[in-house]
């Protein structure tokens, strides 16, 4: 599902999004105009990983930076440990309309929840969109803090290699002391985020906002 042409993100409701196949081709009759280079990333994951039912991907103001920035994300924090070691990277290559550039994002991504698009932006995965939103959430989070850091200027600390290892592992659920990242507590976040959606924006199932195509 992407978002057709010609609308601010603030008027984009769920019926709105466009359904399309790997090929960037919407399903619907009449089709509505979506951007060609809008699906190449998304699609050459999908395609790779059979694993990953969500694909994100954000020009976040911080996500940008971090994204420029020669030694990319950085342990700073705790909610940039879930990252470590755990986000693949892929260099720009001009608007991503070119096909072959699909395999080098799929090596670029591997089998990591995350990647740093250099001189782009933030791309997440998830089993679920959920997952994948959730991700999102903590890593352009975690670029904030990166970009809020290093523009203070002073020096920065971050910790021993091997805590910033063992926290991934805690954070990613694969380590024996911990179950931070259980199926459930994604859940919860979830019905939450449902929750405060309802509340502040409960035309977001529908709410066609005016919009016809064409218009
Ligand atoms: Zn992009």
């Amino acid at each position: 599902m992407i978002n057709p042409y010609g609308l601010l993100f603030e008027e984009i409701t769920a019926s709105i999004l466009v359904k399309v196949v790997l090929s960037g081709r919407p399903v619907e009759d009449p089709p509505r105009p979506v951007g060609p280079a809008g699906f190449v990333i998304h699609s050459a994951i999908h395609a790779a990983r059979p694993d990953v039912h969500g694909v994100l991907h954000t020009h976040t103001k911080a996500g940008c930076a971090v994204a420029a920035q020669e030694d990319g994300l950085l342990p700073l924090d705790q909610i940039c440990m879930e990252f470590c070691g755990r986000a693949g990277y892929h260099g720009y290559e001009g608007v991503a309309l070119n096909l072959a550039e699909q395999r080098r994002l799929v090596t670029g991504l591997a089998d990591h929840p995350a990647m740093i698009l250099r001189n782009h932006g933030l791309l997440t995965v998830g089993e679920t969109p959920a997952r994948a939103f959730l991700r999102m959430y903590c890593l352009d989070t975690a670029c904030e803090i990166q970009t809020a850091a290093t523009a203070a200027g002073s020096e920065l600390i971050t910790p021993h290699p091997g805590i910033c290892e063992l926290t991934a592992r805690q954070l990613a659920g694969e380590d024996d002391s911990s179950d931070l990242q259980d199926d459930k507590a994604y859940g919860l976040d979830w019905a939450a985020l449902f929750r405060m959606v309802e509340r502040t924006a409960p035309d977001y199932r529908d709410g066609s906002l005016g919009f016809t195509h064409g218009s």
